[in-house]
C-alpha cells in the first residue's frame, strides 16, 4: 500500500515537472525565431525571468491568481493545465507498468511485475506521453502538428518495437505493430485523398502511423473507435451551438491523443469485451 502511494507521488511530481518544461518547449515551438534563454522561465508578456519560487508547478499560478508578479497580465491557464495533465498521466503509467502488470496485449496482466523491460517500456511511454500532450496543446492552438515532435514520436517509437520484438514478442509482434502503424496510416491517407485535406491533414496520417506501431491492432482499434466518437460528439455539439459549417476545421489531433491513452490503458478489454459480445 505505502508502495503504491510513494510511487503516485513520485510520478505525480515528476509529471507536474515535466509538464512545466513542455509548456517552455511549446512556447519555443510557437516562437522560432525569437532566440529564447535557455533554461529559466519568462513571463511570455513582459519577458520577466520568473524567480524560482514563482514557478512551481500549478501552486504558482494559482497564489498569483494566473498573473504575472512584475506586470499583471494574465498567464494562460494553458500553463496549470499541462502541468495537471502531465502529472495525471505520468501517474496512470507508473501504476500500469509498475503495478498493474504487463503493458502487452497477449501477456496476461493482473500481476505484479518490473523487469528490465518493463522498466523500458515505463521510460519509453513516458516520453510518449510528453510528445503526445504537446501535440494535444499544439494541434488545438495552431491546427498543425509540429514534425519535429511527431518525426521523433516516429523514430522512438520503431526504437521501442524493436526492443520489445526482442524481449517479448518476437515476430508476431513485430508484424503486429509494423502492421498496424502503415494501415492506419494508409487509411487516413485515403480519407485525406478523398476529402482532399479536409478530414484529415498530414500531421494526422504521421500520428495515427505512430498509433499504430506502438499499440499494435487492439489498442489501435480502440484508439480509434474513441478518437471518432469523440470527435463526432464534438463535431455535433460545436455545429449546433455555432451553426458552424461542417467544412470548418475541428483539428483531429487532440482526439487522436486522448484515443491513444484509451487504447493503452482500455485497448485489451474493450477488444476482448467486442469479442465476447458478438463472436
Ligand atoms: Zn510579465
Amino acid at each position: 500500500m505505502y508502495l503504491y502511494v510513494i510511487t503516485l507521488v513520485i510520478f505525480i511530481l515528476l509529471g507536474l515537472i515535466t509538464g512545466s518544461f513542455l509548456n517552455v518547449l511549446i512556447y519555443r515551438l510557437e516562437n522560432k525565431k525569437r532566440k529564447t534563454l535557455f533554461g529559466r522561465s519568462f513571463c511570455p508578456s513582459c519577458g520577466q525571468q520568473i524567480a524560482w519560487y514563482d514557478n512551481i508547478p500549478i501552486i504558482s499560478w494559482l497564489v498569483l491568481g494566473g498573473k504575472c508578479r512584475k506586470c499583471g497580465k494574465q498567464i494562460s491557464s494553458q500553463y496549470p493545465l499541462v502541468e495537471l495533465a502531465t502529472g495525471f498521466l505520468f501517474a496512470a503509467i507508473g501504476l500500469k507498468f509498475l503495478f498493474l502488470g504487463a503493458l502487452h496485449i497477449g501477456i496476461d496482466s493482473g500481476q505484479a511485475r518490473m523487469t528490465a523491460p518493463d522498466i523500458l517500456n515505463l521510460l519509453f511511454w513516458l516520453f510518449f506521453t510528453a510528445g503526445l500532450i504537446v501535440i494535444f496543446v499544439y494541434d488545438f492552438k495552431h491546427q498543425i502538428i509540429p514534425n519535429e515532435i511527431i518525426y521523433t514520436l516516429l523514430a522512438a517509437g520503431l526504437v521501442f518495437v524493436g526492443v520489445d520484438t526482442l524481449f517479448f514478442g518476437g515476430y508476431q509482434y513485430l508484424i503486429d505493430h509494423l502492421l498496424s502503424g502503415l494501415l492506419a496510416g494508409g487509411f487516413f491517407y485515403a480519407l485525406a485523398a478523398v476529402s482532399k485535406g479536409k478530414w484529415m491533414g498530414g500531421g494526422d496520417i504521421k500520428l495515427v502511423a505512430f498509433m499504430g506501431l506502438v499499440l499494435g491492432w487492439q489498442g489501435l482499434l480502440a484508439a480509434l473507435y474513441f478518437s471518432f466518437v469523440l470527435g463526432a460528439v464534438f463535431g455535433l455539439s460545436a455545429l449546433v451551438a455555432h451553426k458552424k459549417a461542417l467544412s470548418s476545421r475541428i483539428p483531429f489531433g487532440p482526439f487522436l491523443v486522448a484515443g491513444t491513452f484509451v487504447g493503452l490503458f482500455f485497448g485489451e478489454q474493450m477488444v476482448s469485451f467486442y469479442v465476447r459480445m458478438f463472436l
